[in-house]
């Protein structure tokens, strides 16, 4: 054999994999369901689910196109191999003379994978993933002598470089980058409303038959497949791309950051994991938003749609690689708690985390800002250790990959990098999510209270947060009016809250 081209679990697209000098005639495919990978991370039964069927889909596609493909379908009768044996044992049974490996989305995959072609003595030859819009050494070269990295200057030289949203005369279209002040609206008193449910995939055969094996052989893992009905398929991704585009997108921006119990995905897209394992790619996702009718009924909510595209995502994947592995020891606010418990069953009083919690379990999926401001603002007010945090993300969520998942949850939401993601913590007390949801109005805390019996756990906690880290955040000017608020409370007040975070954190 003359190539081998490995197909990871998150790279289903072909176009992107193969290039030009693919011959069927020589070459080959190749890929494999390991149990390690899956076992690596305690993952949510519907996030391993996920990953297979679509796997198994996509090699259906291939062999009704006749490709060649050495497909090792997860044998669980044997001890479970990590994918860096499994590639190993076919490159010694197949002598390819080169390994083509499409750069993997996980740092760690990535080395296991080149140490395992090195020692094989087959020759790897590692191509970019043309899924993303920059390379990890473009960013490199944008991030290169800058005092800080923030992702608005990054997402307007996007916007410039690839003529998005984009006048004639070279201006931002509508006259601004950034409409982020319009989105952020609450839904008020009586709630959402009538929200277009998003397009949903019944499970077909294949999909059936993987749910029946993870639940046979992950039935200790969390989370519940009884309600599979992601897109698995490109042309079931192709259709939530369009229903979401039709339905949802006009109103997406302006409900952004919006919460209402019961309600998991509101108007946002639900095309993040479709996205991740390559079944969408962002350029087409990005035209698709640029070319419906919600472009004319609501720039902010279209621009603030490729925002998320464009700026984010393509942002938290250049610091990724330029961060890795050192992210992963950082530690900035020494956190150092353990994860409550309740997070891996949902069992909680706290009317805000009961719901987030519940869906993630239920369905593998809230939206950031259950994710950012409910989920992981609670774990950065108790100060969890960041690492356990880090694998409950990566654990619970159908889209969770490693490139997008750690900055989210290092970075952004738990601030251990001291600042190099996120210009300061997130934190907010209980008040926030009083405005942003209807939670605290079925919840038996009282946001407003950060003492007593009733007090709103976050809410003690935030004003703890504040105490604890005052000293390290007084010069900082974004954080001068919560601790100017913080300042107003008399020195026995911040006891007795010091002393209620306290119990909270010994409760756990
Ligand atoms: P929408 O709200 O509809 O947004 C549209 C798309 O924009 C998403 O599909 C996603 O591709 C992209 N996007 C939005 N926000 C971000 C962001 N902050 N970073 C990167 N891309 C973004 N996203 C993942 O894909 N995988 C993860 O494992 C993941 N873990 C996260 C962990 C934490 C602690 C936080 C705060 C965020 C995380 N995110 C992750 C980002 C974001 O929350 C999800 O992309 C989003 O909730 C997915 O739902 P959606 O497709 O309906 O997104």
């Amino acid at each position: 054999m003359r190539r081998l081209y490995v197909v990871l679990g998150d790279q289903l697209d072909l176009e992107s994999v193969l290039d030009e000098a693919f011959d069927p005639a020589q070459d080959a495919l190749w890929m494999a369901e390991s149990e390690e990978e899956a076992r690596r991370t305690w993952s949510h039964k519907a996030r391993i689910v996920y990953f297979i069927a679509a796997m198994r889909h996509f090699r259906e596609a291939l062999r009704q196109r006749g490709m060649p493909l050495h497909y090792r379908q997860a044998d669980y009768a044997t001890e479970s191999s990590s994918l860096a044996a499994l590639l190993a044992a076919d490159i010694q049974r197949l002598k390819p003379q080169q390994v083509v490996l499409m750069r993997p989305g996980d740092w760690h995959v990535r080395e296991t994978l080149r140490a395992a072609i090195e020692a094989c003595a087959a020759a790897c030859i590692e191509r970019e993933d043309p899924h993303f819009m920059t390379t990890p050494e473009q960013f490199a070269d944008w991030a290169q002598g800058r005092k800080s990295l923030r992702m608005e200057y990054f997402y307007r030289e996007l916007r410039r470089k690839h003529a998005l949203l984009i006048d004639a005369d070279g201006q931002p279209e509508g006259g601004r980058w950034n409409f982020d002040a319009d989105n952020r609206a609450a839904f008020g008193a009586d709630g959402p409303g009538w929200v277009p449910e998003p397009e949903t995939f019944e499970p077909d055969a294949i999909t059936r038959e993987v749910i029946a094996e993870i639940e046979a052989h992950y039935a200790d893992h969390p989370g519940s497949t009884a309600h599979f009905d992601w897109p698995v398929t490109r042309d079931q991704a192709l259709q939530a791309l369009e229903d979401f585009v039709d339905q949802r997108l006009a109103s997406f921006g302006h409900f952004q950051d919006a919460m209402w119990l019961g309600q998991p995905y509101l108007y946002h897209s639900r095309l993040s994991a479709a996205l991740n394992l390559h079944l969408l790619n962002p350029r087409e996702v990005i035209e698709a938003a640029l070319a419906s009718p919600a472009r004319h009924q609501s720039l902010a909510a279209v621009e603030g749609f490729v925002r998320q595209i464009l700026g984010w995502r393509e942002y938290v994947r250049g610091l990724y690689w330029l961060r890795m592995p050192g992210w992963l020891e950082e530690n900035s606010l020494q956190a150092e708690q353990p994860l409550p418990s309740f997070y891996w069953n949902g069992e909680t009083d706290m009317a805000c985390l009961a719901d987030a919690l519940g869906q993630t379990l239920k369905f593998g999926y809230a939206h950031h800002i259950q994710r950012l401001m409910v989920t992981g603002l609670y774990a950065l007010l108790l100060g969890v250790r960041p690492h356990e945090v880090h694998a409950w993300y990566h654990a619970v969520y159908v889209d969770a990959v490693e490139w997008v998942e750690l900055p989210n949850t290092l970075g952004m939401s738990q601030f251990v990098d001291g600042g190099v993601l996120a210009s300061k913590p997130y934190v907010a007390s209980g008040a926030y999510i009083s405005r942003m949801s209807n939670a605290c109005r079925e919840c038996r805390f009282d946001p407003r209270l950060a003492e007593g019996e009733s007090a709103c756990p976050i809410t003690t906690l935030y004003w703890d947060f504040l105490d604890r880290h005052q000293a390290r955040f007084e010069n900082h000017p974004r954080m001068r009016m919560q601790l100017r608020n913080l300042a107003r409370k008399d020195v026995s007040e911040r006891q007795r809250i010091r002393a209620q975070a306290q119990q909270l954190r010994d409760s756990v």
